[in-house]
């Protein structure tokens, strides 16, 4: 990594996420196909995420919001587009324009595609979402207008293409998620869609892992498809041959050496017990690592493990090398990767800042710069961007 001329930046493996996406196919049920969850900035990883998954064939995407879908859109990016976070009335006309397929959960909802379709005689599909225990998006069951279906399933201009539910537990609570899944079949077999032609999914990475049963006829998985657990233990993803895509690096700035009963960073939460030498990089909480770390994180340099010391400041932390004599100013230290026989997961840091490896990883956004790696006939080649 000598040759990469940045300060920190964001390793993109591109042969561990094609990996990650066969693993997942291949473990899909039967025909099943794989929705890549790609909000956020593909989860702070960059949209070269969507481009690469788009150039290994994958078609369905789902993101946050209409934004999101032009951004996805701009980077060429084509296929299917779910609007999952639902629109505003005004954003109608883009839906219907860019051809996106939005997730409805109110009249509302319809009746603006509706309008907008009218104006711009063209055709819109549409899922349906059902609220079987989130409290979010979503008709309750009990709550659902059949005259919708009357209304919709044969409409030429706005279409139903689908029916979803969304889990609200099923990395934690394995009854709760067969509930929801019961509640949502029954509602499907209420109104008899389940011979409609239509697709169904319900399915985010934890269930996707857990409940083969729920596959259905897609699954939404985001952050599985990146190789990270949707929990704060990676066993999951590991035992299933998930590998992970982003590596974060950054490089010591400045060594020294300090006395012993010397304070470290703001605050002074940290004092040297002894002669320590520390190693300075120039990352901090405005790159993404976050200030509840400080005194916790450990990172790697030259191979090993070494701790984070004092507050972590805006953009720069430090680090304690005196066990790791040979390190050296401009070495490489990786805060999320591996090094040697040495591997630091987001999955550890989520436990230490007592998050969700998501909000890790949405993190990353703030990572200044992004390395795409290729392994191609084992010659490695790569791609600043
Ligand atoms: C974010 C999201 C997902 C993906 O969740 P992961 O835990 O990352 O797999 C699936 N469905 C919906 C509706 C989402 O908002």
């Amino acid at each position: 990594m000598e040759n990469i001329p940045y300060h920190s930046w964001l390793e993109i493996h591109a042969d561990h996420l094609q990996h990650n996406l066969r693993v997942l196919q291949t473990l899909a049920h039967k025909e099943a196909r794989i929705m890549a969850v790609v909000k956020a900035f593909c989860y702070g990883h960059g949209l070269e995420i969507a481009k690469l998954l788009y150039s290994f064939g994958l078609r369905d995407f789902g993101v946050s919001s209409v934004e999101e879908g032009c951004e996805l859109k701009k980077v060429g990016v084509r296929g299917n587009i779910y609007i999952l976070g639902g629109f505003l009335p005004w954003e109608a006309e883009v839906v219907v324009q860019e051809e996106f397929i939005p997730i409805v959960s109110s009249r509302r909802d319809l009746e603006s595609l509706r309008s907008a379709a009218k104006k711009l005689a063209k055709r819109v599909f549409f899922h349906l979402k059902i609220d079987t225990g989130m409290g979010r998006l979503g008709f309750l069951p009990s709550e659902f207008p059949p005259s919708i279906l009357e209304e919709y399933l044969g409409d030429s201009l706005v279409q139903m293409g689908g029916v979803l539910t969304h889990f609200s537990s099923a990395e934690s609570d394995a009854e709760y998620t067969r509930g929801q899944f019961a509640l949502f079949r029954e509602f499907l077999e209420r109104h008899r869609l389940s011979s409609k032609n239509l697709v169904y999914h319900c399915c985010n990475s934890a269930a996707f892992l857990q409940f083969p049963e729920m596959h259905l006829h897609m699954s939404r998985v985001g952050i599985a498809l990146l190789g990270v657990s949707p929990t704060i233990h990676s066993k999951l993803t590991r035992e299933s041959g998930l590998e992970p895509v982003a590596q974060l690096k950054t490089r010591i700035k400045y060594i020294k050496c300090l006395p012993s009963a010397f304070r470290v960073g703001y605050g002074g939460t940290f004092t040297t017990s002894r002669e320590t030498q520390v190693a300075i990089v120039a990352l901090g909480y405005a790159q993404g690592v976050f200030r509840n770390l400080s005194n916790k994180m450990e990172v790697l340099v030259r191979g090993k493990r070494a701790r984070v010391i004092g507050n972590i400041s805006m953009d720069q932390l430090a680090i304690d090398v005196t066990e790791i004599q040979e390190a050296q100013e401009g070495d490489v230290v990786t805060i999320i990767g591996e090094d040697g026989a040495e591997r630091i997961e987001a999955e550890e840091l989520a436990r230490l800042a007592n998050t969700i490896p998501h909000e890790i990883l949405c993190s990353l956004k703030k990572v200044p710069h992004r390395v795409v790696l290729y392994e191609r006939d084992r010659v490695a080649t790569r791609e600043l961007c």
